[in-house]
Formats: C-alpha cells, sequence, structure tokens
C-alpha cells in the first residue's frame, strides 16, 4: 500500500505526508507475529489505514493543509492511539481543504487531489500487490479532460481508499466532507452521529457540527473501525473514559455495531422513509435513477418504504438549511480560527514582517500573518462569521439560522417518530436520499470555481449534520453508474441500525 500510494502520489496528490517504509516494514512484522501466535490485537491488526491531516498523528505535520499551521504535533489524536492500540498501520496523512472548508478538494495549500475513479477501470489491486514484489509499479494515464473532483473536504482520504493504498480512513465531517467525496470516489463514508467519537486532537472547524467519520472499502470494515474508536463507556478502565470526556460533547452508543453472530439479511419489518422534500431541481438525471433503483433495491430485500410528505418535512426547510448551514458554520469559524494570532498558534509573526503605517505593532502582525497564513477561502469564510456575529446582523443572520436548524431537527424527530403527536402509521426507522445532487465538476488549473456554485451539492448533507444525526454513503457502481452515491440516515444514535441496513443493501 505505501508503495502504491508513494509511486501514485506525484500524479494523484492523495497524501500529504507519507510514513517511511522502515517504520511501515517494522509495524508489519509485530503485526505478523501476533498473527502468527493466534494473538492479533483486532480485526484492524496491520491493515494499512490512513488519516486527514487536520487530525493529530503524532510525527505527521499537522496542517489542516494550511499555511497558518507548520510543524508536528508530536502526540496522537485520542482516535489515532485507539487505532493503532487495535494495530492499524497509519501509511500518511492526506489532502484536504484547508481547515475543512469546501466541497471540491480544490482549496488546499498544495494543490488539489485527483479523483482517481476514472483512471482505475484497467487497474487491478490484487494484480498490483503481486507486482510490488517485483517492484512494478502501476502506470496511470491521467489525461486532463477526465479530471474530475474527488469532493472534498475529505478528498484525499476518499482518494486513498478508492486507489487502494488504504484500507480505512479517517475523515472529519462537518456539513458532508466524509460523505461527498466518498460518493464521487465510489466508496463507503460514514459520518456517525454527533459526539460519539472524540475529537481530542482534532483540528476545530465549526464546533458544533464537526464529526470525525470513517472512510472504507466496505460498509463492514466501516463498522468494524468504528466500533474500535467510538466512546466508550468501560466499567474497569476509567481511563479510556476520562481520555474521551476531554471533548465535552461526548455520547455513547452503548452496543457493539458489528456483531460478528450476525447472520441478517433481510430488511424485513424495516420502514424506510423517501422524504419528498429532497426531491430537489437540479438533481441529475443519473443520480435520480440510481436512487429509484436503490429505493427497490430496499423494497426487494424486504423493507417496507413510505414516502415522506411535505407537511412532515418541508421542501422550505430543507433548502433554508444550505444558508443556515453557512451562517452558523462561518460564525463559529471565525472564533475558533482566532487563535491562530501569530502568537500562540501557528504561523510565527517573528522575522522581518513590515507591520503598516498607522497600524498598532500588535495588530498589524495580527493582520499580516493571518492574511499570509490563511487561503482565500479560509478568509472569505472568516469574514462572513465575523459579519454575521455583529451587533447589527446577530438577530436576523444569526439567529435565524439557529431557527432553521431548530426546525430542521424537529421535522427529522417527527419522522423519526420522536416528536410529539406523531402517529406510528406514518414513523420511519430511516431514511434514503442521494449523497449529491450531481457527479463531480471537472477539476483542473484552466477550470474556473464558482465557490457559491460548489456549495449547492452540500443540500443533500448538510440538513442531516444540523440535526447531528448518523448517515452513511454508500457508493452506486452499476452498468455506467459510477460517482454516485446514496445516504442512509436514522435518528441519534441509531448508528448501528444504518450501518446493518447498508450492508445488507450493499
Ligand atoms: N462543504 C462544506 C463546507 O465547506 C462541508 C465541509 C465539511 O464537512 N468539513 O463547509
Amino acid at each position: 500500500c505505501l508503495s502504491l500510494a508513494s509511486s501514485t502520489n506525484e500524479t494523484f496528490n492523495i497524501f500529504s505526508c507519507l510514513n517511511s517504509i522502515q517504520d511501515i516494514i517494522d509495524l508489519s512484522n509485530e503485526s505478523h507475529e501476533r498473527y502468527k501466535a493466534g494473538q492479533p490485537l483486532s480485526i484492524l491488526d496491520g491493515i494499512p489505514i490512513s488519516i486527514k491531516s487536520n487530525i493529530a498523528t503524532r510525527d505527521f505535520p499537522l496542517s489542516a493543509s494550511s499555511d497558518m499551521l507548520e510543524g508536528t504535533p508530536g502526540y496522537d489524536a485520542l482516535l489515532v492511539k485507539k487505532l493503532k492500540r487495535a494495530g492499524a498501520i497509519v501509511i500518511g496523512q492526506t489532502n484536504m481543504d484547508e481547515f475543512g472548508m469546501g466541497s471540491l478538494g480544490s482549496n488546499c495549500n498544495r494543490g488539489y487531489t485527483v479523483n482517481p475513479l476514472p483512471f482505475l477501470h484497467d487497474f487491478s489491486l490484487d494484480e498490483s500487490i503481486r507486482n510490488i514484489q517485483t517492484l512494478k509499479i502501476p502506470s496511470f494515464d491521467v489525461d486532463r479532460e477526465h479530471i474530475v473532483s474527488p469532493g472534498g473536504s475529505s478528498s484525499g482520504s476518499a482518494a486513498s481508499v478508492s486507489m487502494g493504498s488504504s484500507f480505512i480512513s479517517i475523515g472529519t465531517d462537518t456539513g458532508g466532507s466524509v460523505r461527498l467525496p466518498s460518493a464521487w470516489c465510489g466508496v463507503v463514508g460514514m459520518k456517525p452521529t454527533y459526539g460519539s467519537i472524540s475529537r481530542d486532537g482534532v483540528v476545530s472547524y465549526a464546533s458544533s457540527l464537526d464529526t470525525v467519520g470513517i472512510i472504507g472499502s466496505s460498509v463492514t470494515c466501516v463498522g468494524h473501525a468504528l466500533d474500535i474508536i467510538k466512546n466508550e463507556k468501560k466499567n474497569n478502565n476509567t481511563l479510556d473514559l476520562q481520555e474521551d470526556l476531554r471533548d465535552s460533547t461526548v455520547c455513547f452508543m452503548g452496543e457493539d455495531i458489528i456483531d460478528p453472530e450476525s447472520t441478517d439479511n433481510s430488511l424485513e419489518g424495516l420502514k424506510i422513509g423517501v422524504p419528498a422534500a429532497f426531491s430537489i431541481t437540479g438533481c441529475s438525471k443519473d443520480v435520480h435513477q440510481a436512487w429509484d433503483d436503490t429505493i427497490q433495491k430496499l423494497e426487494e430485500k424486504g423493507a417496507t418504504i413510505v414516502i415522506i410528505p411535505e407537511s412532515t418535512i418541508s421542501s422550505e426547510t430543507v433548502k433554508m438549511t444550505l444558508p443556515a448551514y453557512y451562517v452558523l458554520s462561518c460564525a463559529e469559524a471565525s472564533s475558533n480560527l482566532s487563535r491562530y494570532d501569530g502568537l500562540r498558534y501557528g504561523l510565527s509573526s517573528s522575522g522581518d514582517l513590515d507591520v503598516p503605517e498607522g497600524m498598532a505593532a500588535r495588530e498589524g502582525q495580527f493582520a499580516i500573518v493571518r492574511s499570509k497564513g490563511f487561503g482565500k477561502e479560509v478568509q472569505r469564510r472568516i469574514l462572513t462569521g465575523t459579519a454575521v456575529l455583529s451587533s447589527d446582523r446577530f438577530h436576523t443572520h444569526y439567529e435565524g439560522a439557529s431557527n432553521v436548524r431548530g426546525t430542521m431537527t424537529k421535522e427529522f424527530n417527527h419522522a423519526f417518530g420522536q416528536g410529539d403527536e406523531c402517529s406510528s402509521e406514518d414513523v420511519v426507522d430511516l431514511m434514503i436520499i442521494p449523497t449529491a445532487l450531481t457527479k463531480p465538476p471537472k477539476l483542473g488549473t484552466d477550470v474556473q470555481i464558482d465557490s457559491t456554485e460548489a456549495f449547492q451539492n452540500d443540500v443533500m448533507t448538510v440538513p442531516i449534520s444540523l440535526a447531528g444525526l448518523p448517515s452513511i454513503n454508500i457508493p452506486i457502481n452499476e452498468g455506467d453508474v459510477s460517482h454516485v452515491g446514496m445516504q442512509i440516515f436514522g435518528p441519534r444514535l441509531s448508528d448501528k441500525k444504518v450501518i446493518n441496513t447498508a450492508r445488507i443493501l450493499q
């Protein structure tokens, strides 16, 4: 996997940093010994994984794709610690949109990641592994015409799983950043219930939404990884509990996601809702077709399909979630990113920075460091966030957006039977909608990107993020259809049901 990752990185720009070959050999040997002794640490022992570059991994730079951050953290995020304790081998750190801000994987300080999916048709991972023993490196014919966005912001993570250089990659999802790239790169991506994985060691973007997510080649392997990194209430291991509690929003799922004994293969008795409000103009024909086909497949597996009417989930609320998300996330980002002041964190203001005339030295340094360290999109969001938090806009913009969030959450809860006055007739267990409205747009140095247009696809993912619900993307790779994914989501803490349904469907 490391050979594949390093030999293709110049072309695809998936990794921002790779582990040394010697480290990987040592770790693999240790794992091999444990297998020989019949004592693997977990099902992930010896499995190559990668980590998004906004998650602290001891010896890798924690850059979040920003010039503002430099140097290595010197410690592992709690989730990385848990994965290493389970024997997983971190091969590298993946490229992303700066601080998680973006949907296309194009806001990266070291260039965009290329979506590998269009170039994989002649590529076989098995064959490549065989060839690696003879050191034959696979070559890809990447013509500019076929370069499309991998989706963002966990672009490198989804691309690495799609390529096969990592079996699992850990990303973050604030408004869709695990699900959207998973759909466009043709892999599985799960955003669990908000709070169910500790964010200790994760760079903040918008704290009321930031969620760690898992990308993998199958639903089962995502479920196994979730079991390892989710918050765990252990009676006799208070240390883990204390570590989890370093993130004050933690919640506990209470049971394991993967039941190794389960042979369940039917969706009999399960009610799956199709919210009519998500039938949005702008949803492409391919995506609509894939949605219909998946609904049919769910029915064939025994599920009962219920159309959720406009009166339960309204298209007006769904449409308002997109501006509401950008108001709230920018507001929180402007507050979170104020810590990078050139004094305590981030790019240093020491050296020969010329303070503009008429500015106090400290203010001047603050301005210089932030204009130099943050990319354009991040600066735009900080300014938007500061504006919506200003006294004359707070009531109209910030409070308005918070109200939309409350309404969306209530409407979802109502459909899931968690509100008042729900009749059990209409209540559903889970819902299914597409992950993105369209297939990925073209990307390249010669392609102009309109960032407002880039936001449009987020309308399928942000409503779920605002409500903090668990959701999984399942790729649809059938016939000519690729780069399309469907999301199955459910009420808070229904992660096990979400994963089980996706597994049976896949
Ligand atoms: N595209 C969204 C944004 O730019 C979502 C990003 C994310 O989930 N990190 O905010």
